[in-house]
């Protein structure tokens, strides 16, 4: 019998963990927020393992909606650029994958979420660019809680979906989007300028934010995100 709620498949990349009898490669969500977000927004949350772009492709059939997930640098190699000095050891499998998840979400019309890293994946699958390194975002004593405000940009899905212009938000992130790609619009700034919300236009709901709204579940507004991202996946 089909279920009424919608599967959300969740990214997972590969990283050496140790599960108490050893350390081993394992496919990996490294905060188990974004699975109780899904959950508390309505939907099924489902680990979705890396793989190539093949694997990413058929995965998308099988869910109603895609979470990617935070996480380290994105491969400069990316965007046309070279590693600087504060970016982190590149995971080239991971990047393909999400790359060709965001992809093929776009091309199938497929809600998606992004998250931190997630946001930064996005804008580079669809053209854009990331700056290495910038300070002041990183804020790990306030993962909970607000870090810094951004301004939602009216007329946008995110200020539809908080319903408010301002926002406190957390921000665990040392990298940021730099030329925005095409496809995307910038639908929430910090007061330094940083862009922390971008969507794609179109039917289908494409939504990344720079924070981390799971750490924040405990808010409506920051649950909401889930919440849309959960309606926008119910079959119809
Ligand atoms: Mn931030």
């Amino acid at each position: 019998m089909a279920t009424l709620k919608p599967l959300i498949g969740i990214t997972a990349h590969v990283a050496m963990v140790d599960d108490g009898v050893g350390v081993s490669a394992a496919h990996n969500v490294a905060q188990v927020t974004y699975a109780k977000a899904v959950r508390k927004a309505g939907g099924i949350p489902v680990l979705l393992p890396l793989g190539d772009a093949t694997d990413a492709a058929e995965q998308l059939d099988a869910v109603d909606g895609v979470l990617v997930t935070g996480g380290a640098d994105v491969n400069p190699d990316r965007y046309g650029a070279r590693p600087e000095a504060h970016t982190e050891p590149a995971d080239p499998a991971r990047d393909e994958y999400e790359i060709a998840m965001i992809r093929a979400a776009r091309a199938g019309e497929r809600p998606l979420l992004c998250i931190c890293r997630g946001i930064q994946v996005m804008n580079v699958a669809l053209g854009g660019t990331l700056r290495q390194h910038y300070d002041d975002h990183f804020d790990l004593h306030r993962f909970n809680e607000d870090a810094h405000r951004v301004r939602v940009e009216p007329g946008t899905l995110l200020a539809k979906i908080v319903q408010t212009h301002e926002l406190g938000v957390n921000s665990l992130h040392h990298q940021t989007i730099d030329a925005l790609a095409p496809a995307l619009r910038a639908s929430a700034y910090s007061d330094d300028g940083v862009i922390e919300g971008v969507e794609a236009g179109g039917a289908r709901f494409a939504l990344g934010v720079q924070w981390h709204p799971e750490l924040l579940r405990h808010r409506p507004e920051h649950l909401a995100l889930f919440e849309a991202l959960v309606d926008a996946s119910a079959p119809r």
